[in-house]
């Protein structure tokens, strides 16, 4: 995407009527023009405007589309994990993943992070900048059409802290739920976050009825602390009770991710301290078998141990569930592709 240029695919449809004004063209036209930018189509894709038209508009605007740099398929579950070109140097990555009740996507809120959890590949790659809401779109839109298929579901579940790119992934979830565009409903949206407390609380305010997801990964501070360092900065006890008050007033269960580390958080202890801290609130916990990541150290918990950990859960009264790895035959988790074209990239020019 040329960044220089305007993004005619982030304007509302009376922006993009003003914006293309000087142009002189008839209303049914910039409605055209309208419907291919929210289907994520790329001018030369416009193939019903005549073609000096699209030329026209090529050499003035950008359509904002992004580039597929790449793109992985599992041979196990057809996940597809595509990596993207944001025109600027910045690449992230996105995931397609079907399920029975049809396709999801997981999306990057940021070219990279900055909150630094010790397991996770993201981090280790560096931080970028914030996306667009419009690019966030823009990933589902690329693999809409890519894969040919309709994506009803969206999990802010890629690289980067939704919480920390606040005001574009507000805007995002808005322009996906447009029935004129993506459609998505917000029940079919979850946004994911490490714990940020007064993003929480503002979102709380936003009345937007989206699943919140909160990463927990211990149910001690100073553990939780060592783990994501952002836990310094909002205390597991105000996040707890941050959690409480947006049950409470939205009415929503909040999804709590756990990611089983062997060794490290998968004790009786650390499920009984969970059963303390969550017992009696609106809730469920998604047990996540940690994706092992070059340079943590971390090894997945086995099977038998993550099942015993959840039955234990679930006998102290809190829903849990171990969750399906996806794609895990194409390193579809976290910022693994990402980080590793990054690193080829780096590699490439400290060679030359
Ligand atoms: N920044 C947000 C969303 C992105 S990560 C957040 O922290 O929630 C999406 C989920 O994957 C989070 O729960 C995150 O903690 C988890 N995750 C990161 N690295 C992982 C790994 N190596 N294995 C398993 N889960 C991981």
């Amino acid at each position: 995407m040329d960044t220089a240029r305007l993004n005619l695919s982030e304007l509302t449809a009376d922006e993009l009527a003003s914006v293309l004004a000087p142009l002189g063209l008839p209303a049914f036209r910039v409605r055209q023009i309208g419907k291919w930018l929210r289907e994520g189509a790329s001018f030369d894709e416009m193939t019903d405007l005549p073609l000096s038209l699209r030329e026209e508009l090529k050499n003035k605007y950008s359509d904002g589309t992004l580039r597929i740099i790449s793109k992985l398929v599992s041979a196990i579950d057809g996940t597809s994990k595509y990596l993207l070109d944001l025109g600027d140097g910045n690449i992230i990555e996105c995931v397609l993943m079907k399920y029975k009740y049809g396709y999801s996507a997981c999306v990057s809120t940021q070219a990279g992070c900055r909150m630094g959890c010790t397991f996770c590949a993201s981090a280790k790659a560096g931080f970028g900048r914030n996306l667009t809401a419009a690019e966030i779109a823009g990933e589902i839109k690329v693999m809409s059409r890519d894969a040919g298929v309709n994506i009803g579901h969206v999990v802010m579940m890629g690289v980067g802290e939704p919480l920390d790119n606040y005001d574009n992934v507000v805007a995002f979830m808005r322009m996906a739920h447009d029935p004129d565009g993506l459609n998505i409903s917000y029940r079919k949206m979850s946004l994911s976050t490490c714990g940020i407390v007064p993003g929480i609380e503002k979102l709380m305010k936003e009345d937007l009825p989206v699943t919140l997801s909160v990463s927990l990964h211990s149910p001690f501070q100073e553990e939780r602390a060592r783990m994501m360092p952002v836990a310094k900065k909002y205390s597991l006890d105000k996040l707890l009770e941050m959690c409480k008050t947006y049950s409470l007033e939205t009415g929503r269960r909040i999804t709590y991710e756990y990611a089983m580390i062997s060794g490290v958080n998968d004790t009786a202890s650390h499920a009984d301290e969970l059963i303390k801290l969550l017992g009696g609130t609106l809730c469920h916990i998604n047990l996540i078998p940690v994706n092992t990541v070059k340079g943590t150290g971390y090894r997945r918990a086995d099977k038998i141990r993550i099942n015993a950990f959840r039955d234990r859960l679930e006998k102290g009264g809190l829903a849990a569930t171990v969750r399906r790895a996806m794609g895990r035959d194409i390193e579809a988790a976290c910022g693994q592709l990402r980080r590793k074209a990054i690193e080829e990239r780096n590699g490439a020019e400290a060679e030359e």
